[in-house]
């Protein structure tokens, strides 16, 4: 996702280095440090302009969250939305980084699950290595993952979400929750994101998977 050039965005974000963090590296090893407690902590990789991750750390105040996402025009939005409730949410963090480097960012066992929403699908086979259900993505949420740490992913692309499957299961997660169609039978806890409403209303199913490393 790529919004329009907003020549504005720069200065909100320097603006507010207690929710975009300026230097994430410097934080890495001391996110719980960061947020004050020693509470899980979520991350979602590709957060776009992060209604998702607003919403989930505001549904669940006992977990710390934080959304990565590559471009300073989709943080942006995301930033508004953290500044709207009064008060704040101070379980939430964004980085604008890049998901590849999140070893970068974190100690190795520190975050306790990673969310993947509608991320780029990236149809061309010699792209797969963008897609971020590829191995080397997996490897890379492994290692910051303690054992027995999941990945949560939504998509309405079957290509991405059939291809997500077998990547997956190739590299030995245990897949515990695996849906075709998840607004058949919304869960109550379902946080929808921007993608997941624009797709819903036109009528596409929406395929979910959760998966767990295993020793
Ligand atoms: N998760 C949001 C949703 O469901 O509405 C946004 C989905 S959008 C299709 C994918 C987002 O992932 C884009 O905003 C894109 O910039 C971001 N993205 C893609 N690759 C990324 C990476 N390697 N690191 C951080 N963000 C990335």
């Amino acid at each position: 996702m790529r919004a329009r050039y907003k020549p504005w965005a720069a200065d909100l974000i320097a603006g507010h280095p207690e929710i975009v963090i300026p230097n994430p590296e410097a934080l890495k090893g001391k996110w719980h440090e960061e947020f004050g407690n020693d509470r899980p902590i979520h991350i979602e990789a590709g957060s776009g302009k992060g209604r998702f991750i607003t919403g989930m750390a505001q549904a669940n105040p006992d977990i710390n969250y934080i959304g990565i996402e590559l471009f300073e025009s989709v943080i942006v939005t995301a930033l508004q939305g953290a500044l709207e409730p009064e008060g704040g949410i101070p379980n939430l963090r964004l980085l604008q980084v890049n998901a590849q480097e999140l070893e970068t960012f974190f100690e190795a066992g520190e975050i306790d699950r990673v969310y993947l929403n509608f991320s780029d699908p990236w149809p061309k086979t010699r792209h797969a290595k963008r897609r971020l259900t590829h191995e080397s993505f997996l490897k890379l949420y492994e290692r910051v993952l303690p054992e027995g740490g999941e990945i949560h992913f939504k998509t309405d692309n079957r290509g991405l979400f059939e291809y997500s499957l077998t990547s997956i299961s190739e590299y030995g997660m245990l897949l515990k929750d695996v849906s075709l169609d998840l607004h058949a039978n919304e869960p109550e806890w379902n946080i929808m994101t921007e993608y997941e409403e624009k797709f819903l209303k036109k009528g596409q199913p929406i395929y979910r998977l959760e998966a767990k490393f295993q020793a």
